[in-house]
């Protein structure tokens, strides 16, 4: 048996990783299940993977919690203290799946008690990430790549010496934009941006593959995880999304890790601890979809990829203060405030702004957190003053 945390269990991950749990009831116990406020959701979820314990972030839910499980015996909490609560729980795996800035203190707080991390809370890494290796490493914890791009790669390492890679690329699905012009996405409303085609994931991350940033944030991510160099990693975009992540060797030879775009493959083979188990969907049929196909990925369309790309070379807090930014930036637009084009501009004025500041890399998660909220106020601001001047000519809200 395998004792089984899951951290933002009432997100699309987590409803992946219930039920990967639930079709192998013999081989996981569950002992605590996390979520953020949707106290009807986690309910759901405690009773499907018989968790231990159940856990909502927002206190003013706990009431709602306790209601929805009465009956079931699954003791619950709400607040921090019940989400530390649900992390201190003994268990082997915790599957991180916090979206967002705000999954790097449980996620962290899990990496502490010395629990192997199925990691898919990419801002661990993006905002943080030496800390959060170095204290991994201290720790002699583990940390398995859930996001399936470096799942992919994770596995395809397993083809030969570490020390023998000469490169990684990842692939982007392109989002729903990957064949619209400026002007199209100029006036691209939230939910336009967020009818993904080939994923189903939640808003924000949506969001981030129409804009690309996902792909910039997931090398920041395979850098960390893999410790290879900025010109060492690569993005090719891969509109059927077969293949996930290819590994270049030094002979020329190349290993790919292919799967159909269903993220119960990477939990099952995080949570698998080496095992493969089935992870309920069916089997890959090439021949069915015919054609796989690679283009290069367009910076001048995808202003997004081209500035994770400076951080992540530039180093230091970059990569923090890019994530701060584009989440404020991506909230104003799923709010209707400024538009889709405009992102890539919060973005870059804060990397900007950030460069001037020569920041070095957070040596811990609360130096991250506070560089994080000073450029959040930094965007805000930015964001009052622009909405002072009136709305964009050609913006559009759904
Ligand atoms: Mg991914």
């Amino acid at each position: 048996m395998t004792t089984v945390t899951v951290l933002g269990a009432t997100g699309s991950v987590g409803a992946s990783t219930a039920d990967v749990l639930s079709r192998h009831r013999d081989r996981f116990r569950v002992a605590a299940v996390v979520g953020g406020r949707d106290a009807s959701a986690l309910a759901r979820t405690a009773r499907a993977v018989r968790a231990e314990f159940a856990a909502l972030a927002d206190e003013r839910q706990a009431g709602a919690l306790k209601d929805a499980l009465a009956g079931t015996g699954i003791p619950s909490g709400g607040g921090e203290g019940a989400v530390l609560e649900a992390v201190n729980r003994p268990a082997e795996v915790v599957v991180a799946a916090i979206g967002g800035v705000a999954g790097l203190v449980p996620t962290h707080a899990a990496l502490k008690a010395g629990r192997s991390i199925a990691l898919a809370n990419k801002e661990s890494l993006v905002c943080a990430g030496e800390a959060f290796m170095t204290e991994a490493k201290r720790l002699g914890a583990r940390i398995l790549p859930l996001d399936s791009e470096h799942n992919a790669l994770q596995q395809a390492l397993g083809a030969g010496k570490t020390e023998d890679v000469v490169a990684m690329t990842i692939t982007a699905s392109g989002g729903p934009f990957r064949t619209a012009t400026r002007e199209k996405m100029a006036s691209a409303t939230p939910a336009e941006a967020c009818a993904h085609p080939t994923w189903s994931m939640g808003a924000k991350i949506n969001v981030d593959s129409a804009t690309l940033m996902n792909k910039g944030l997931e090398l920041v991510e395979a850098h960390h995880l893999f410790g290879l160099a900025p010109n060492q990693l690569d993005v090719l975009v891969h509109p059927q999304s077969i293949v996930h992540g290819l590994v270049h060797w030094r002979d020329g030879g190349v290993t790919a890790g292919l799967a159909v775009p269903d993220m119960r493959i990477p939990i099952a083979q995080c949570l698998g601890l080496g095992a493969r188990l089935p992870a309920g969907g069916g089997r890959l049929d090439l021949a069915a979809i015919g054609q796989l196909t690679f283009e290069r990925a367009d910076e001048e369309r995808f202003p997004c990829l081209a500035l994770a790309r400076a951080a992540l070379r530039d180093g230091g807090a970059m990569p923090t203060i890019l994530n701060a930014a584009n989440e404020v930036a991506v909230a104003a637009f799923l709010a209707g405030r400024i538009g889709f084009l405009e992102i890539a501009g919060v973005v870059e004025n804060a990397c900007r702004w950030g460069a001037a500041r020569n920041w070095k890399a957070p040596s811990s998660i609360e130096e991250a957190l506070a560089i994080d909220r000073e450029v959040r106020h930094r965007c805000s601001d930015e964001l009052a003053r622009r909405s002072f001047a009136g709305p964009e000519p050609g913006r559009r809200t759904a």
